[in-house]
Parts: structure tokens; C-alpha cells; sequence
């Protein structure tokens, strides 16, 4: 597999601020990727090191097999959709997408087929004559996104492109993103803070930590295989307790404080598992309350309810459990039937040794 984008040991310096501290990066063509992590983790530098808008420090960024030392921005086979759409108030939503074609030697009648098209292909046929200064935020989004694939870029590099929509037109265009990318089959990169829209969305996500690289994996082994705390604490809601490793010829063995001992299956053992000791990541959801009535044959634990949080389809609860340090933290679907407990509830908590995620102590 040759990658389309191709980054090696990537530096970058604002002055003596070090922003971009050795990455390493392969993106496939036709992926949808996401640059994950918290605010000012060098995820947007990142980004316009891509795109052309800043220079590297040192090391090496390939585009198609083509070295892209000292070529500008507008050269490369690139395209960037900014936070704030960037759309001109005084022109028509044709007009503005037709921008994107200004350099372009298509005929009159080649741009306006293509400014159709681009329109269609965002969910907006019929909006061109529209005047762009009475769009709604979603509709601004789908005009800036029309403007950037008119292009036919081989790439389209969105910088926290939903960030200003409120929750539920962010959720619809997500899913409208991701369509599109497929319909179209460029490849896409995504910065991003909010880690569900990444998951959402994303083939793979690289999480980033002060200008580095901290894992890049797919979605799903992202969330079931942190391969360290801050990771685990940056992606979904994570329990965190203490635990000792002991190994017995295959066998791996943890003794989980306040929960107890568990053999860990092969595939929740981490590559270099060594005896000692360790932090031990478990899921809200992958533990449960045993409600009254209910039994199991898994293993349980008495604990005491110490903080409800209700959501509707969800309650959150805290729970204290002795010897254990801090309060766990549960979800619990509210199905048909089952109560919602009070704080200072006694209960018991199910939990299992294949939602234990063995992280570096
Ligand atoms: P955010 O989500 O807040 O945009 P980010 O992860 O995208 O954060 P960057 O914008 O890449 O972070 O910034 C990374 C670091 O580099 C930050 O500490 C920022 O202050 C610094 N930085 C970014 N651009 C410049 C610049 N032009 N000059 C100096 N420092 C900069």
C-alpha cells in the first residue's frame, strides 16, 4: 500500500515554541481521517503543514509520491474548508462556490454545470441563486464544502469544520460528511477536539499530545484498547483502578484492589505485559447494577450508590466500593422495569475481567 499523504519525522518550530515534535504519518487515499486532541496539541498546525499554509522545521512531507518542500499552498493537490466557511456576504451561494473556479479555464457554461453539481452534491439544489448572506450555519457549511470539492481535490482538509453548529445540525452533518466522502471518495482529514464526532466518523484517528502522536488506530480499537491513561482519559468516560500483574507460564493474572483477582484473557493483555504493577482502565458500561430480582454468573461486589446522574435513556451512577479509591462510575440503559436508585443505595456491581484495558502504571 503506497499512501497517498506521507509525513516523517515532522518538526516544527514557532520560534522556540515546539509545536510538531517528530510525526510520523501514513494516510491512504479514499481515508477518512481525523487529527484528535486537546486545544493547542499542534492538531491545526498539523493540518497547514498539509495544506501548504506553514513550512516544516525538518523532516519530510510527501503527497502522492511527490516531495512537497517548496510548493505552495495553491500548487498542491489539497483543498481546506476553514472553521469560519469564509463565505463572501455580498455574492450568491453560486457565486461563491463558482469562487473556487476563478483560476479555472472552464467555459462559462463548464463552471456553471459544475457549480450545479457541487451544489447537488452537498444537499443544495436549487440554493445557487440564493443570497449568501441569509444562509443558515448548516447551509454556510454545505456552501463552504461545495467551494473546497469543486476542485476535485485529491484531498480535503477540514479544520473543526462543525464546531460552530449547534448539537443537532452537527450530528445531521455528520453523518452527511461521511456520506459525502464516500459519494466522492476523496480523501478527507479532520481536526477535531470532540472526540465522539472523531469516532463518529473517522476509518482512523491519530490522538495527539503536545505536538506528538500519542496512538492512531481505527475507532473501535481506540476505545477498547487505550494504549495509555491519557489517551483512555481523552476518549470516552474511563474508570481508572490500581492492580498487580502476575504471569504463570501463559497465563496472565491481575489482582484488581476492591474488585479481586482475574485471569486476563489473551487479547487483554498488551504486548509486554510485565508482573507488577499497573492501572487498570475499566468502561462505565461494561460494568452493571445488579437490580433486585436480577441474577448473574458473573462475578460481583457490594458497593454503595454515592452520586445519580439521571439522562432519560441513561443513568450515570457513582459508586463506592471498599477498597477501591475513588468512586466508579456505571451507565445503565433504564429499561422497562428497572428503578432508578437514590444515593446510599446498597447494591452490588457486576463486572467482568474482559473489560479490564491493562494501561502503563
Ligand atoms: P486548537 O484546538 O485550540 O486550535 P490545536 O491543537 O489546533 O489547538 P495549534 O493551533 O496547532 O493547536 O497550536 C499548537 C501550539 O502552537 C499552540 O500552543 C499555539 O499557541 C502555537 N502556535 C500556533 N500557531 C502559532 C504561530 N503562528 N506562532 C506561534 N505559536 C503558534
Amino acid at each position: 500500500m503506497t499512501a497517498l499523504i506521507s509525513l516523517r519525522g515532522v518538526q516544527k518550530y514557532y520560534g522556540t515554541y515546539h509545536a510538531l515534535r517528530g510525526i510520523d504519518l501514513d494516510i491512504k487515499a479514499g481515508e477518512f481521517f481525523s487529527l484528535l486532541g486537546p486545544s493547542g496539541c499542534g492538531k491545526t498546525t498539523l493540518l497547514r503543514t498539509i495544506a501548504g499554509f506553514e513550512g516544516l522545521s525538518d523532516g519530510t512531507l510527501k503527497i502522492d509520491g511527490k516531495d512537497m518542500s517548496g510548493v505552495p499552498a495553491n500548487l498542491r493537490p489539497t483543498n481546506m474548508v476553514f472553521q469560519s466557511y469564509a463565505i463572501f456576504p455580498h455574492l450568491s451561494v453560486a457565486e461563491n462556490v463558482a469562487f473556487g473556479l476563478r483560476k479555472s479555464s472552464m467555459s462559462k457554461k463548464e463552471k456553471s454545470a459544475a457549480v450545479k453539481e457541487a451544489l447537488d452534491m452537498v444537499g443544495l439544489g436549487g440554493f445557487g441563486g440564493r443570497a449568501s448572506h441569509a444562509l443558515s450555519g448548516g447551509q454556510r457549511q454545505r456552501v463552504a464544502l461545495a467551494r473546497a470539492l469543486i476542485l476535485k481535490p485529491k484531498v480535503l482538509l477540514l479544520d473543526e469544520p462543525l464546531s460552530a453548529l449547534d448539537k443537532k445540525m452537527r450530528e445531521q452533518m455528520q453523518v452527511e460528511l461521511i456520506r459525502l466522502q464516500r459519494q466522492v471518495g476523496i480523501t478527507f482529514i479532520l481536526v477535531t477536539h470532540d472526540q465522539e464526532e472523531a469516532l463518529v466518523m473517522s476509518d482512523r484517528i491519530a490522538v495527539m499530545f503536545e505536538g506528538e502522536i500519542g496512538q492512531m488506530d481505527d475507532p473501535e480499537t481506540l476505545y477498547r484498547a487505550p494504549n495509555s491513561r491519557r489517551v483512555a482519559e481523552f476518549i470516552g468516560k474511563m474508570n481508572f483502578l490500581t492492580g498487580v500483574v502476575t504471569t504463570d507460564g501463559g497465563t496472565v493474572s491481575v489482582d484488581v484492589a476492591g474488585l479481586g483477582r482475574a485471569e486476563l484473557p489473551a487479547s487483554q493483555v498488551p504486548q509486554g505485559t510485565v508482573p507488577g504493577k499497573v492501572s487498570i482502565g475499566i468502561r462505565p458500561e461494561t460494568l452493571a447494577i445488579l437490580f433486585d430480582g436480577e441474577t448473574t454468573q458473573r462475578r460481583v461486589v457490594d458497593a454503595t450508590v454515592s452520586e445519580v446522574v439521571y439522562y432519560g435513556d441513561m443513568t450515570y451512577y457513582d459508586v463506592r466500593i471498599a477498597g477501591v479509591e475513588s468512586a466508579l462510575t456505571i451507565s445503565m440503559k433504564n429499561l422497562i422495569g428497572r428503578p432508578v436508585l437514590d444515593v446510599g443505595a446498597k447494591t452490588k456491581v457486576i463486572w467482568d475481567e474482559r473489560s479490564l484495558v491493562l494501561l502503563p502504571a
